[in-house]
């Protein structure tokens, strides 16, 4: 049946209008949208933005003086929340790049300390000015959220970031008080093991965000060939981290299968307190109907949906598209969708595409029922709380029921 149904497009909602309309909507985002007015240089072979065309972007130009003030008078008019954080670059209706490429960058992050209350998050590869980002962490504790993607340190960073930074200047970002969290990947034996100890070294505060890269649509298959190779190192990587005690917060997320099998408990009581009937049909990505066909198989209708949007081997219920479910239907009257799929940055009931509820709805004539429960913060709960290298190494590395639960079939 899903072959039959028209293909759903989102309505184009920026079509006619001026850049300033991307910027506004970033920034009702929570985005502070800054622009190179170009693709992004560094031109990493497994960037997620290579393939971008399932949603609507609109770059505008390079960011002047007058637009950034017109972005600070915006932000600043805007209600004070203590626990938010603007993320410096948008990603919604324009294309994300390292933004610290801008000339002004340093300068108006700097600018945006001081003329605001508000606090901020950006996530760079390293492009940073050295003393100058160590002097405003300390100048604005707690306000800066500094996300270093390190990615690599070993060989392969001359594969997967030709344009990135040295590994001499990221050490140097890296020893002070300014990098809240490092993020880098295993690819091979000695490669995440051997940066966590390197950046423990250096900096004992950063959190270490470790994992694997999830290959995406557009990512060429010699870039997806290494990040995947990464997956059968990840235990071993794991262990050896584990094993050196390193002193840094260590967390290990980015395995969709794994985070599933952390949370199993967590997601069969959130099942549970559903209170669905074996008849419903309930839409979840493939690796949270994994955990369910083990621990409550045939209590409903499990509607496994891969994320065919993203493609490669995106896994992950909230980036779910309306179209992806659309693809899986085979006549279904009535389904139970989570809230987070409908919870995007582009607007209200929005998928990431842009398509609404109510275009389902009326294209495909299946019935909803929300399940609001199943928001984005229930989600994001469960990708960190259980997401610590401890827990994995003595949850999943070491227990012998890892083994039976990897060897089920995704069922999609
Ligand atoms: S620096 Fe970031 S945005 Fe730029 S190419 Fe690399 S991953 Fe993509």
């Amino acid at each position: 049946m899903g072959r039959e149904l028209p293909t759903l497009e989102p309505t184009l909602v920026l079509q006619g209008k001026g850049y300033r309309e991307v910027l506004k909507r970033e920034m009702d985002a929570g985005k502070i949208p800054l622009s190179l007015g170009k693709k992004c240089p560094v031109e990493c072979s497994f960037c997620y933005e290579l393939d971008h065309s399932y949603r609507e972007t609109n770059d505008p130009p390079k960011t002047t003086q007058d637009d950034w003030e017109f972005i600070l008078n915006y932000i600043n008019a805007k209600p004070t929340d203590p626990l938010q954080y603007w993320c410096l670059g948008g990603n919604e209706y324009m294309e994300w790049t390292d933004l610290f490429l801008h000339p002004r960058a340093m300068e108006w992050v700097e600018d945006f300390l001081r003329h605001t209350d508000k606090n901020i998050q950006f996530f760079t590869v390293g492009f940073v000015h050295v003393p100058k980002i160590h002097q405003l962490a300390e100048q604005y504790p707690g306000r800066i959220n500094f996300e270093l993607s390190v990615i690599t340190l070993s060989p392969y960073r001359q594969q997967l970031m030709p344009h990135a930074p040295s590994v001499r200047h990221l050490m140097k970002v890296l020893d002070g008080p300014a990098v809240s969290s490092a993020n880098f990947y295993a690819f091979g034996e000695q490669t995440m093991s051997r940066d966590a100890r390197e950046i423990a070294k250096i900096n004992q505060h950063c959190v270490l965000w470790m994992g694997c890269l999830t290959p995406v649509g557009g990512i060429t298959e010699a870039t997806a060939g290494i990040m995947r190779r990464g997956r059968k190192f990840l235990a071993g990587e794991a262990e050896r981290i584990y094993d050196a005690g390193v002193p840094n917060l260590s967390t290990i997320h980015t395995e969709a299968y794994v985070t599933a099998f952390l949370n199993r408990k967590r997601i069969a009581s959130a099942f549970d307190a559903l209170k669905l009937e074996k008849k419903d049909t309930v839409v979840m990505a493939r690796s949270v109907a994994k955990v369910l066909n083990m621990h409550r198989k045939n209590r409903a209708r499990f509607l496994s949906v891969p994320n065919a949007t993203l493609g490669g081997d995106s896994d992950c219920t909230v980036l779910l598209t309306f179209d992806d479910i659309r693809q899986r239907l085979t006549g279904e009257k009535r389904l139970h969708i989570p809230k987070c799929v409908m919870e995007s940055g582009r607007g209200p009931n929005m998928d990431i595409r842009g398509v609404t509820l109510e275009e389902f709805t009326n294209k495909t004539g299946v019935k909803v029922k929300v399940l609001h429960k199943i928001d984005t913060t229930f989600a994001n709960a469960r990708l960190y709380r259980n997401g610590t290298l401890k827990n994995f190494v003595e949850d999943y590395v070491r227990n012998p029921w890892s083994a039976e639960y990897e060897a089920l079939p995704l069922s999609a």
